[in-house]
Parts: structure tokens; C-alpha cells; sequence
């Protein structure tokens, strides 16, 4: 059983979401529950909660089929002690909003070391700012996306990946979402059959399946280990339909969200209905 959907719109309220990704014929969805490029939000009605709620409830969307995702302006290894607060306080808002409905997993990026510190220092303050959410706010699953390894951001590689995951306290809460773009600009094969293999095989060796909740389905613009983070349409870049068709093929990846953050968002249903095609019953 594999879930698909796209990261959707939530505009004119969270409550929206659902229904737009209905509109789609996603069996998932990921969305941010505020402004992803402004610091502040208003605080979530109860309005807001009981229609979201309601929607999932109503549209079959249940806690492991919606992934959220946090702003892009936080940074959760910022090297300067002000910026790094504020980013802490953002990254808690967000966990708190997810709680607020009912939402199991909030997907970020790791952070950056802007050059001012080493890997691991930067690695090193990820995971304590995971771990003062995790005491804050209850329940919500802190998920660790790979990024591609552009300009200083950090985990790409799954080592960098599993040494936060080493530092949290609570295993139980910190998951991983491995977005295909991603990797294969960090130089991790995705297209080959051998490649793949191995890919995979890396990945359960260093991060382990059980630690993956979730997947971003997105076809790369640039070539394998160029370290540039630009999504293509599925089958339509460098990863092509080869590595879609491994994908949706391996039950290890199986009950977990994979979304869509492609570039052409008027294109989603199809790429949902090309990629269900390519399921082996
Ligand atoms: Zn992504
Ligand atoms: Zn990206």
C-alpha cells in the first residue's frame, strides 16, 4: 500500500488543505500550517483545528498520511546564539500548531552551518534544538528531511543524518523523510538497478527503514551529485521514470507519505495517476 499525494495548498486556512488534496486524488498531503516565509503567525483558531479535523476525518486522511512541513527561514543549527533562540521558538510554534491538529509528523530541514562552524558543531546544536521541542510540545514526530547539500546546508550524507538522530533523547520521536531530488543531487544513485540497490542498502546499514516516515517524489533538473536543489516534474528530469518505477515497486517504502513537491502543481493529478500505474499489485 503506498500513499501519494503533493505538498498542497493551505491558503485561506489550514482547513483547506484536505480538500485540495482530495481535488488531486491524493491518499496524502504535506503543508505548512503558517507562512513559510514570515517568522510570525497568527495563532490557529479553534475554527481552524475542528475543520481540519473534520476534513481529515471526512476525507480519509488519518495521522499517517499528512506530513507537515516547517518554514524555510528556520534554522536549527544557526551558529549565532540570538538567531539560533529565534529559530528554536519558530521550530516549537510549529510543533505546537501540528499538535494543535492532531498532525503526527513535522518534516524540516536540518540546518546550516553559514560557514561560522564546523559540520559537527553544527550537527551537534540540530539535534539539541530537536530535543527542546521534544520536551515542549508532546507527541509530534520531529522528521529530519536529507537535503541536497547546497551552499552550507547539512544532511545530505545519511552519516550526518544518523549522528543527529544519535544526539536525540527521545528515539521514539525523530523520523527521517528522504526526498529523491535530494539524494541524487547529493550523489546518491537512484536510477540505476545497482545503484539504487545501494543506495538503499546504505540507508537501512547507517539510518535503518524503521527511522523513514516519509518520502518527497521529486525528478531532479540537475545531475547526480551537483549539490543544487531544483525539482523537475516526475520522468521529466535526470532521474526519469526508471527510478519512479523502482520505487513505487519496493514494499520496503510502503505506508508512509510520499509527496509530491514538483514544480508544476497543475500536473499533480496526472503524476499521481502515472505514478499509481506504476504500482506492482
Ligand atoms: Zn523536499
Ligand atoms: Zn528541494
Amino acid at each position: 500500500m503506498k500513499y501519494l499525494g503533493a505538498h498542497v495548498s493551505a491558503a485561506g486556512g489550514v482547513e483547506n488543505a484536505p480538500g485540495n488534496a482530495k481535488k488531486i486524488g491524493a491518499s496524502c498531503f504535506a503543508l505548512f500550517t503558517k507562512n513559510q516565509r514570515q517568522w510570525q503567525a497568527k495563532p490557529l483558531s479553534d475554527q481552524n483545528i475542528n475543520q481540519f479535523k473534520s476534513n481529515c476525518r471526512t476525507l480519509g486522511f488519518g495521522p499517517g498520511q499528512i506530513l507537515a512541513h516547517d518554514s524555510y527561514l528556520i534554522n536549527l543549527g544557526h551558529p549565532e546564539q540570538a538567531a539560533l533562540e529565534k529559530s528554536r521558538l519558530a521550530f516549537i510554534d510549529e510543533m505546537q500548531r501540528c499538535h494543535q491538529l492532531g498532525i503526527a509528523m513535522l518534516n524540516f530541514h536540518p540546518g546550516s552551518t553559514l560557514k561560522k562552524v564546523s559540520m559537527d558543531d553544527c550537527l551537534a546544536t540540530i539535534a539539541q534544538s530537536i530535543n527542546l521541542a521534544l520536551q515542549d510540545v508532546p507527541d509530534v514526530i520531529a522528521v529530519i528531511e536529507n537535503t541536497a547539500g547546497q551552499g552550507s546546508n547539512v544532511g545530505f550524507a545519511f552519516e550526518q543524518i544518523k549522528s543527529v538522530i544519535d544526539r536525540v533523547d527521545d528515539q521514539s520521536r525523530v523520523g527521517v523523510c528522504i526526498d529523491t531530488c535530494h539524494a541524487f543531487a547529493a550523489g546518491y544513485d537512484l536510477v540505476s538497478r545497482e545503484g539504487y540497490e545501494k543506495t538503499w542498502d546504505l540507508f537501512d546499514t547507517i539510518i535503518g527503514f524503521d527511522k523513514l516516515k516519509g518520502m518527497h517524489l521529486n525528478d531532479a533538473k540537475k545531475q547526480i551529485n551537483s549539490r543544487v536543489d531544483r525539482h523537475e516534474s516526475i520522468g521529466k528530469g535526470q532521474l526519469g521514470l526508471a527510478a519512479f518505477r523502482q520505487i513505487m515497486a519496493d514494499k520496503r517504502l510502503d505506508h508512509i507519505p510520499m509527496i509530491l513537491e514538483t514544480p508544476d502543481n497543475d500536473i499533480w493529478a496526472e503524476e499521481l495517476s502515472l505514478l499509481k500505474s506504476m504500482i506492482n499489485p
